[in-house]
């Protein structure tokens, strides 16, 4: 380790990070206790094949258990969550996710059960995933929803391989997946997956759609659109059941990618706007947890002419009222995820279902459709604003007018960090120049909103008045500007000083 890395742990780090899990390890500590072994002693030889075991003891530190205690609650104080801050990055919707969900996976009941239990004892689980299945339909307006898909990404491709199989089962080959340049990269990657050509069309001035742009692209070849509506851009396409005419005449079908939404729940649905399959985060809009904070979940709805391609088990009901695994359905894509999906998540999103009521989402997406609407407006006069409309529940901002300083957006990004702020989605979408996407979400007070405006205001002063002082920022974190590149393909694990 370099005196400099020492250095910097010696100035920043609390007393306890200063050792490294690593370096305190002695041998022979040990941080749990096991009761008397009462079983014989298994015969290793026969249990596991000699060629698959390790020859070595595996390097571990040998430490007590207040070490591992304090290293990992030492390592959980730099994270920051939606629990320590605001957190408006665009298009990701960091909302609050509300104790109660905690509180209902953890019962017994949901917690203590297995997937391979007889399904006559866990009839209540299976009612819960049931009823979200219902919810979800609902919701979007679909016919018939899949909880097995384990993030957005794995929805769109499950959605993707289930329009393949009914084009295939028509009897036809379409190679051709449509995407809008403001689309999110997951779109574009899912339709290669499934093992799509992607034809990217470019948004108008307005920032939409370009119909003739769309027409001009659509052909016989065309499998489907993938659309998210309102875009990335927070702004809805107003002629979505034009675009969705325009897919359909042509034998193409409607893809929403609904990771988002914030701005339509409980006021309209992908399903009357003309989509035919949409998936939905369930760790965005439905508050379970992001990212480190828990696994993902990406349910998918189709219509019903899609419903045969299902991925299984759905979740039935019997005339009798017993809820089951149905798996007769012998046009389906197969098994997309072990088990049943992520289930302690689809627990929680359905006591956030539950506990707000239709009435409720609906308020959920009216406030955070008014929270970005006054943070906009409160920015505007500070920001380039490329498109300067009414947005739904996100917006985007342009800081290309701070470059006359010599500063971007990303420095803007970095100085947020000083205040405690998890800043906003930045550089995308790609078709808006240094761009700056905030999602203030409706779990947000007005002060904390008034808060952040001015920081934001604040930094743009000092972009001003001294631009080398932001375009140094942060000053106040552990580490200062990562390669971020290779923060993300090669991240240092072991070492707590963290650089
Ligand atoms: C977050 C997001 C996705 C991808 O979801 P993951 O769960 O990260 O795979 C797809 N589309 C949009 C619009 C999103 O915001």
């Amino acid at each position: 380790m370099s005196t400099e890395i020492s250095h910097n742990r010696e100035a920043n780090g609390t007393q306890h990070d200063k050792a490294l899990i690593f370096e305190l390890s002695k041998a022979g500590r040990i941080a749990y206790s096991l009761p008397e072994q009462d079983v014989p002693d298994v015969d290793m030889d026969t249990l596991i094949p000699a060629d698959l075991r390790r020859s070595e003891p595996a390097e571990l530190p040998e430490v007590y258990e207040v070490d591992v205690i304090r290293h990992y609650t030492a390592l959980s104080k730099r994270n920051f969550g939606i629990d320590d801050g605001f957190y408006p990055l665009g298009s990701c919707t960091m909302k609050y996710n509300p104790k109660i969900n905690e509180d209902v996976a953890r019962f017994p009941g949901f917690a203590k059960i297995h997937p391979y239990q007889p399904e006559s004892s866990v009839q209540g689980a299976l009612e819960l995933l049931y009823r979200l299945q219902q919810d979800l339909a609902d919701i979007t307006g679909m016919d018939r929803v899949t909880l097995q898909p384990a993030a957005g990404a794995h929805g769109e491709w499950t959605g993707l391989m289930m329009i393949r199989a009914y084009h295939e089962s028509r009897g036809e080959k379409r190679t051709k997946v449509i995407v809008p340049d403001s689309s999110h990269g997951t779109n574009p990657a899912s339709a290669t997956a499934a093992g799509f050509k992607t034809v990217t069309i470019p948004s108008n001035e307005d920032g939409l759609v370009d119909l003739d742009a769309l027409r001009a692209a659509v052909d016989n070849d065309t499998a489907a659109l993938m659309l998210t509506n309102p875009n990335t851009l927070g702004l809805f396409e107003e002629h979505i059941t034009e675009i969705a005419a325009i897919v359909h005449e042509a034998g193409g079908q409607l893809y929403y990618d609904g990771a988002n939404s914030n701005a339509i729940m409980g006021i309209t649905r992908p399903g009357d706007m003309g989509f035919d399959v949409v998936h939905l985060n369930l760790h965005k809009t439905m508050s379970t947890p992001h990212g480190g904070g828990g696994p993902g979940s990406g349910p998918v709805g189709v219509k019903a002419h899609l419903a045969p391609f299902l991925p299984t088990p759905i979740v039935g009901q019997r005339e009798t009222g017993e809820y089951f695994l149905d798996t007769n359905y012998p046009q389906s894509i197969g098994r997309v995820k072990a088990y049943y999906g992520n289930f302690g998540i689809l627990v929680r999103a359905y006591t956030y279902i539950r506990s707000l009521g239709p009435e409720g989402l609906r308020q959920v997406t009216e406030n955070a459709v008014l929270n970005a609407n006054y943070m906009l407006r409160k920015l505007a006069p500070y920001f380039d604003v490329p498109y300067d409309r009414i947005c739904k529940h996100e917006f985007v901002l342009s800081g290309k007018g701070l470059k006359q300083y010599g500063v971007r957006t990303l420095d803007v990004a970095k100085r947020l960090l000083d205040f405690g702020y998890h800043p906003p989605t930045i550089y995308f979408p790609l078709n808006v120049e240094e761009c700056i996407m905030i999602e203030p979400t409706e779990t947000e007070s007005k002060e904390t909103l008034d808060a952040f405006i001015d920081t934001m205001i604040q930094i743009v002063k000092e972009c001003e008045d001294d631009p080398e002082f932001v375009k140094n920022a942060p000053y106040t974190t552990k580490v200062r500007r990562l390669d971020e590149t290779q923060a993300a393909r090669k991240p240092v694990l072991n070492c707590a000083c963290g650089v």
